[in-house]
C-alpha cells in the first residue's frame, strides 16, 4: 500500500476537518445499526404486546434517529467531497509544476496525449478512490463488525447459517478482482492512446486538412476507440455479474433465515420482533460484504493510477539548480564555449570551443543537421554539455541561478509560437510586471506598434491559437517586441529561412537592429545581409567547427563557406535577388 501513503501528504492540511468527518461518519453507521432494533421492537410492541404507548414512543425515537442520522451524513459526505476535491487540486497542481520542470529529453520520450490523460483520467481515478475508498472502508466495517456482534447476541444458530456466504464471496472476490484489475488497466492504456491520436491532429489539423487525411485520422482514432470498447466489454463482463451474484446469495441465505426463522418462532424459541431485526440484519451484513469485494478492484485500480502518474512525478528533472547557485548582478555578456561534447545518443558535437566577446554578434552556418540547433539548446541549458563547459563572464553556466542566468537570455524563434490570448499578452510574456508605456515602447522598437493599434482591439486583439490569425511577419515583430521588454544581455535568433516581403523584411531587419544593439547575439543565419554583417561566422559541419572568421576571410579560404556560398545555400532568396 505505499502507493497509498504516498498521496496521504496531500491530506495533511485537513486532518482536523477529516477527523471531524470521519467521526459522523462512524455515528451514521452506528445509528444504522440500531434502526433494526427499533424496528424489533415495534413489532413486539404491535404484534406480542399490543402497547399503544410504547409504540407511540418509538416512532418518535425513530424519527429523531433518523433526522440525526441525515445530518451526520450530509456533513460527511460534504467534507469527504470537498477535502477530495481540494487534494486532487493540489495534486494536479504539483503535477503540472513538475511537467514543466522536466528536460526536453522527457518530451521527446512522452506524447502530448498520454500526458494529458495521466493529468485527467488517472488523476480521477485517484480522486474517487480517495474519496470513496476511506469511507467505504470505514462505514463498512463498523457496520459489519456491529452486525455482526448483534446478531451472535441476538441469535448465534441463525448467524451460524448466515455465514455460509463467506467463503464463495471470497475466492469470487479474488479470482474476478485481479482480473478485473487487468482489465481496467489495460481499458486505461487504450484510452490514452486514443488521447494521443485526438491531440496529434488538434495540433496538427492543417496538415491533416491539406493531405485530406481526415479518414485516415479518423480511422486511426477508431481503431484505439473500438479497442478500448472491447476492454471496456470485458470488465463490463465481469461487473455486471458482480452485482447480481451477490443479490443471489444474499437471496439464498435469506430464503434459509426466514424458513428456519420461521420454525424457530413457531416454536416459541424467539419471538417474531427478533426474527424480524435478525433478518435486517442479514441485508446489512451482505452489504459490506458485497462492498469490500468491490473495495478491493476499486483500491487495485488506484493503485496502478497512482503508479502511473508517480511514474512522472517521480522522474527528477534533470537539469536542476546547483547547490550553491551564484547570481550575477551587471553581466557583460560575453560567452565562451570550451571543448563541448554533446549527445542525444550518438555525439553530435565534437569539441567545439569558441569566444564571443561582450557585445558582438556571432552567426552559427551550415548545412541543416550540422549542430546549430543543438548548440543554441545548450545555451539555454535545456541540456548539458556531456563534457566541455560554456562560460557567462568566466563562470560555469551550470554553476550559476537557473532563473537568474535566464532572465538575461532570450529566443526569438523562427517559428514564432504565439500563446492564444491577446497581443498584450503574447508581448508581457517578456516582463510580467510591465507598464503599458514599456509595452508600447518596445512594441514601436519591434515596429509593431503601428500595425498593432490599426487592429480594431489594439492591445488587446486576440491572437489565434499559435498565433494564426496575424501575418509571419506581424509574428515575428510581436516576438521581437517580447524579447525587446525582457530586455536580455544575451540574444538568440533562430533566423527564417523563407523570405518575407520587401516591406516586411525591412521592417523586421530594423526591429532586430535595434534589439540586438548592446547585446551579444547568437544568430542561427540564413540571411546574407545578417551574415556580413556578424563579428563572426562559425561555421559548423557534422557537429564540428570546420572554418570560423568574417566572410571576406572564409571566401579566401575556399572551404565549406566558399561552396556553400558559391552552391546558394546559405540564403537562396537574397542570392537571387543580388544576381549572383
Ligand atoms: P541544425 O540545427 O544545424 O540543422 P541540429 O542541431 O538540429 O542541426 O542537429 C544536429 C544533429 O543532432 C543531427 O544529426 C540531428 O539528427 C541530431 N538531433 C537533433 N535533435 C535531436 C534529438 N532531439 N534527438 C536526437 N538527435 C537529435
Amino acid at each position: 500500500m505505499k502507493e497509498f501513503h504516498k498521496i496521504l501528504k496531500y491530506a495533511r492540511p485537513y486532518t482536523k476537518s477529516l477527523i471531524f468527518a470521519f467521526l459522523c461518519l462512524a455515528l451514521t453507521s452506528l445509528i444504522n445499526l440500531v434502526l433494526p432494533l427499533i424496528v424489533r421492537n415495534m413489532i413486539n410492541a404491535v404484534i406480542v404486546l399490543k402497547n399503544n404507548e410504547m409504540l407511540d414512543g418509538l416512532a418518535w425515537d425513530l424519527i429523531i434517529i433518523i433526522g440525526l442520522q441525515a445530518a451526520f451524513a450530509v456533513t460527511h459526505n460534504y467534507i469527504f467531497g470537498f477535502v477530495g476535491h481540494r487534494m486532487t487540486t493540489d495534486f494536479r497542481i504539483e503535477f503540472f509544476s513538475h511537467i514543466q520542470s522536466l528536460s526536453l529529453r522527457f518530451f521527446q520520450e512522452r506524447r502530448v496525449g498520454e500526458i494529458l490523460s495521466r493529468m485527467s483520467n488517472d488523476i480521477s481515478v485517484i480522486q474517487n478512490a480517495l474519496v470513496t475508498i476511506p469511507v467505504a472502508l470505514l462505514r463498512q466495517s463498523i457496520t459489519l463488525l456491529g452486525a455482526m456482534a448483534i446478531i451472535l447476541y441476538l441469535n448465534w444458530k441463525l448467524t451460524g447459517l448466515i455465514l455460509l456466504i463467506l467463503p464463495p464471496l471470497m475466492i469470487f472476490a479474488r479470482v474476478f478482482g485481479r482480473r478485473l484489475k487487468v482489465f481496467s488497466e489495460k481499458l486505461q492504456d487504450q484510452v490514452a492512446q486514443a488521447l494521443v491520436v485526438l491531440e496529434e491532429v488538434v495540433s496538427s489539423i492543417k496538415i491533416v486538412k491539406s493531405f485530406v487525411r481526415e479518414p485516415y485520422e479518423r480511422d486511426r482514432f477508431q481503431e484505439k476507440i473500438e479497442t478500448a470498447f472491447e476492454r471496456a466489454v470485458d470488465k463490463l463482463k465481469i461487473s455486471a455479474f458482480f452485482g447480481p451474484f451477490i443479490l443471489g446469495l444474499t437471496f439464498l441465505v435469506s430464503a434459509l433465515l426466514i424458513w428456519y426463522g420461521g420454525y424457530q418462532v413457531m416454536q416459541g424459541a424467539t419471538t417474531p420482533g427478533e426474527l424480524a431485526a435478525f433478518f435486517l440484519y442479514a441485508l446489512i451484513i451482505a452489504g459490506p460484504i458485497g462492498t469490500f469485494v468491490r473495495l478491493y478492484t476499486q483500491i487495485q485500480e488506484a493503485r496502478g493510477a497512482i503508479q502511473r502518474v508517480y511514474e512522472i512525478l517521480d522522474t527528477e528533472p534533470i537539469i536542476q539548480n546547483p547547490e550553491n547557485p551564484v547570481s550575477l548582478e551587471n553581466i557583460t555578456g560575453s560567452i565562451q564555449f570550451k571543448n563541448v561534447f554533446f549527445g542525444y545518443q550518438d555525439t553530435v558535437i565534437h569539441d567545439v570551443s569558441f569566444d564571443v566577446l561582450s557585445g558582438q554578434t556571432v552567426a552559427l552556418v551550415g548545412p541543416s543537421g550540422a549542430g546549430k540547433s543543438t548548440l543554441i539548446k545548450l545555451l539555454f541549458r535545456f541540456f548539458d554539455p556531456n563534457s566541455g563547459a560554456i562560460h557567462l563572464d568566466g563562470h560555469d553556466i551550470r554553476t550559476l541561478d537557473r532563473k537568474n542566468f535566464l532572465s538575461q537570455i532570450a529566443l526569438v524563434p523562427q517559428e514564432t509560437l504565439l500563446f492564444g490570448g491577446t497581443v498584450r499578452e503574447n508581448i508581457l510574456y517578456g516582463k510580467l510586471d510591465a507598464t503599458q508605456s514599456e509595452l508600447e515602447e518596445a512594441a514601436q522598437k519591434a515596429n509593431a506598434h503601428e500595425f498593432i493599434t490599426n487592429m480594431e482591439k489594439g492591445y488587446d486583439t486576440i491572437v489565434g491559437e499559435k498565433g494564426t490569425k496575424l501575418s509571419g511577419g506581424e509574428r515575428q515583430r510581436i516576438a521581437i517586441a517580447r524579447a525587446i521588454l525582457k530586455d536580455p544581455k544575451i540574444l538568440v535568433l533562430d533566423e527564417a529561412t523563407s523570405s518575407l516581403d520587401n516591406r516586411s523584411e525591412s521592417l523586421i531587419q530594423e526591429a532586430l537592429e535595434t534589439l540586438m544593439a548592446h547585446r551579444t547575439t547568437f544568430i542561427v543565419a540564413h540571411r546574407l545581409s545578417t551574415i556580413h554583417k556578424a563579428n563572426q561566422i562559425i561555421v559548423l559541419d557534422k557537429g564540428r567547427i570546420v572554418e570560423s572568421g568574417q566572410h571576406e576571410d572564409l571566401m579566401n579560404h575556399k572551404g565549406l563557406y566558399h561552396s556553400l556560398y558559391t552552391m546558394k545555400m546559405l540564403d537562396p532568396a537574397a542570392q537571387e535577388e543580388l544576381g549572383l
